[in-house]
């Protein structure tokens, strides 16, 4: 753009009365759901689950496949704005919604990017960040290939449609010597990933890992919540508290990275970027979420605009809001039967409980979260 060439307008913006359209009717759809509602604003949710938790608190809903074009084209006519509340949305059911009028926030570009890990890799690397080494794999000679480059231990990764530490496998380092354990070991990796194309991922000896939930507003405006840190248990997120207690270093250069980011995604909405810190506190990106993320739910009880408001406010084309933290914040999920505990968390001081209205604690499933505060130390 020359220097003299006036500031892109942002679209209108959507009005209290209006509707947002979200894709995807999970814990997150409905905690968007009842941001928008203290907006002002109405809900449809479009998921394909009858018994999607988001549709207990939504104006709307739309029960229908994400490749039904006819009822993609009716939801477009009856938002007046599309976003998405998981990654995995097909790019071809947004693409359809575009060209049916509809305006869809976060744009096609977030949603390419964060479908491939390859692409995704090359992209945060073109846009100047670290990331883990990797090699992309298709093949048994591919997955060698790989292993040369990065090193053992490594980890393979199918390149779509992972989630929650799913469609992944570690290469160890230990059965060198062992005649015969190297080649069973790859063929045993290529077999757990279902023989999809995958990438190979050096593994990063990381102090701890963090994460930053940022915002840009339809006028370029960009948010950012301060880092939490995250402890994963079985490939699930368990807690993140907030602050993160890594250098002020490496959080700083964190912030400046999603920042970057979402300026290069030319990103409308909230974005969740994950990050290992290494011991000399620089700072390399895991993977980021085009949508609200699972350790920014604390924002909902400690920050003055969650980051559920904070997205709608965005896709609304309103003025992004005040993500400044008031008070200290451990939120921890509540996974499968562990949500049978909700009474003893309801009566503990200091500690807010959500829960998602999930009929069925299934092991692994995401049920609740509850999050203590404490007063703010730093
Ligand atoms: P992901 O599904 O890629 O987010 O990975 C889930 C978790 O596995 C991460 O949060 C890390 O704890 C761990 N992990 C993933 N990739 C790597 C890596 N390259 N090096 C070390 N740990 C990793």
């Amino acid at each position: 753009m020359a220097a003299d060439a006036p500031l892109p307008v942002a679209p209108a913006a959507v009005e209290p009365g209006g509707t947002v359209g979200v894709l995807g009717g999970g814990q997150l759809g409905r905690m968007l759901a009842v941001a928008a509602a203290r907006l002002g604003l109405r809900t449809h949710i479009y998921c394909p689950q009858e018994d999607a938790p988001a549709r207990d608190v939504a104006a709307a809903t739309t029960i229908a496949s994400y490749t039904d074009e006819d009822a993609l084209a009716r939801f477009a006519a009856a938002v007046d704005v599309v976003t998405y509340e998981f990654e995995n949305v097909p790019v071809e059911a947004a693409a359809l919604l575009g060209r049916a009028g509809a305006l869809v926030r976060p744009g096609a570009k977030a949603l390419e990017k964060a479908q491939d890990r390859l692409h995704e890799k090359d992209f945060i690397n073109a846009v100047g960040a670290r990331t883990a080494a990797y090699h992309a794999v298709d093949d048994l000679a591919s997955l060698e290939a790989g292993l040369a480059a990065v090193g053992r231990p490594a980890i393979l990764k199918t390149r779509r449609l992972g989630y929650d530490g799913k469609g992944q496998t570690r290469l160890a380092d230990d059965e060198r010597d062992l005649p015969g354990a190297y080649r069973k070991a790859i063929e045993h990796a290529w077999a757990e990933v279902g023989a999809a194309p995958s990438i190979l991922e050096g593994f990063v000896p990381f102090e701890r890992e963090i994460s930053v939930i940022g915002a840009r507003g339809a006028d370029g405006a960009v948010a950012l919540y301060d880092p939490a840190e995250n402890v994963h248990r079985d490939g699930i997120l368990k807690t993140s508290a907030a602050p993160a207690a890594a250098a002020p270093g490496a959080l700083d250069a964190a912030r400046a990275v999603t920042a970057d980011l979402l300026r290069a995604l030319d990103y409308v909405g909230v974005i969740g970027v994950e990050f290992f810190v290494l011991k000399d506190g620089a700072v390399i990106v895991n993977e980021f979420a085009p949508r609200v993320h699972n350790s920014g739910h604390w924002t909902l009880d400690v920050c003055a605009v969650s980051q559920f408001e904070q997205h709608i406010r965005a896709v609304a084309g309103w003025p992004l809001g005040d993500p400044a933290r008031h008070a200290d914040a451990v939120m921890e999920n509540l996974i499968g039967e562990e949500v049978g505990a909700w009474r003893a968390f309801a009566a503990e001081a200091r500690t807010c409980v959500h829960l998602y209205g999930k009929k069925d604690a299934r092991p692994g499933r995401k049920m609740g979260h509850v999050t203590r505060i404490s007063p703010r130390r730093a």
